[in-house]
């Protein structure tokens, strides 16, 4: 299979987390709720799993909490920092696991910065915005339709110079481009595990700047005796057992990460990237390419494009057509009213890969 639906989850994974997933399983109990070795054993797999979060984001390891999912992560940092009928101001390129929550919430929304790669525009909205009233910000660093990388060092800025709190959601850039938790200043980064940092789905990571207001509530294997959540991290954000055998092939993907370092695999998919945009142009397609890209674009002809994807699903070929859960990222670029096909290349995408696709579209698989 030529797998190009990175985007939605990392895919075959690696080796050395299929092997770390299957050793958990055969070694750990569950952490914290026993003295016992298996117990303990299970613990310093999820110590570990802070430590290398630690390392590659610059964050110390209490402060990272450990979510079943991105998804999981932004609520619980949304549910902290936002009350019914809070002005909250997000970009035009925010994934529907930042929207509804919102939406949910009651929360009052400014969408600031539409224009797809123009980094320039989206800081000038965002200012704006800011300076007309919110309690918090939310936003992407990657859209995770058309791999529009927003200037989120500048944007992060912006709120600490107004003393607003805001959240990053790292879903597409945590493993492809350098997160600096202590340099961004943010309240909360979310990311999932399964995605750029290679582990197991049912894994994510919330780093938190300050206290979560807990959205779970139970055991802890930690003061017992109270009623309330422990009021220190990471216990705080982690009620209930925790996906050890999730977090042991996560440790190992982010090692594999600290590796060979996150800005040289985003670079690696930026450049397949712009190539495949290049060569889709030339084959007739419209196709969403910009400066600020990394390995996600976004293309459409004159075909449905769940029928083309369905077509090249059958030769063997993943990429993901549609709305990809953003319908305010396809709102802003002018494409819900068709969607797109997406093409997300990850770790360990090759060329051979990028022409595989290509050539399947060559041979008028599309009937364009
Ligand atoms: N945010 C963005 C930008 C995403 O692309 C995704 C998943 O595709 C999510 C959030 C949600 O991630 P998860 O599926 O891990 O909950």
């Amino acid at each position: 299979m030529i797998y190009l639906d990175h985007g939605a989850t990392s895919f075959p994974k690696p080796r050395a987390v299929c092997d770390a997933v299957d050793e958990a399983m055969h070694r750990c109990a569950n952490p914290g709720r026993g003295s016992h070795d298996a117990a303990r054993a299970g613990a310093e797999v999820l110590y570990r799993c802070r430590e290398a979060a630690g390392e590659l984001f610059s964050v110390e390891p209490e402060r990272v909490v450990l979510t079943a999912s991105c998804t999981q992560g932004l609520n619980m940092a949304i549910r902290t920092l936002v009350r019914p009928g809070d002005w909250v101001v997000i970009s035009g390129f925010e994934h529907n696991a930042v929207t509804r929550p919102l939406h949910g919430l009651g929360a009052r929304i400014t969408v600031a910065g539409r224009r797809l790669f123009e980094p320039e525009d989206t800081l000038w909205a965002f200012r704006r915005a800011l300076d007309r009233g919110a309690k918090c910000a939310v936003f992407t660093h990657v859209s995770n339709v058309f791999g529009y990388i927003l200037p989120v060092e500048e944007m992060a800025r912006e709120c600490r110079r107004r003393g607003i709190p805001f959240i990053l959601d790292a879903a597409q850039s945590a493993g492809a481009a350098d997160i600096d938790f202590e340099k961004l200043g943010a309240d909360f980064i979310a990311m999932p595990g399964h995605k750029g940092l290679l582990g197991p789905m049912g894994t994510g990571l919330l780093l938190c700047g300050r206290l979560p207001r807990p959205w779970l509530f139970g055991g802890t294997g930690s003061e017992s005796e109270n009623q309330a959540m422990p009021d220190f991290l990471p216990d705080r954000g982690e009620a209930g057992t925790l996906n050890v055998p999730g977090f042991a092939g996560l440790t190992a993907g982010i090692r594999l990460i600290l590796e060979q370092g996150p800005e040289a695999i985003g670079a690696d998919e930026s450049a397949l990237a712009a190539y495949t945009a290049q060569e889709l142009e030339k084959l007739g397609y419209e196709v969403f390419r910009g400066r600020r890209q990394l390995g996600t674009l976004s293309f459409r002809g004159r075909e449905d494009c769940q029928i083309l994807a369905d077509r090249l699903a059958e030769r063997g070929i993943a990429l993901r057509a549609g709305l990809h859960c953003a319908p305010l990222a396809h709102r802003s670029a002018g494409t819900l009213d068709t969607g797109t096909l997406r093409v997300s290349f990850g770790f360990g995408s090759t060329w051979e890969e990028a022409e595989g696709l290509l050539d399947a579209l060559r041979k008028s698989v599309s009937g364009l």
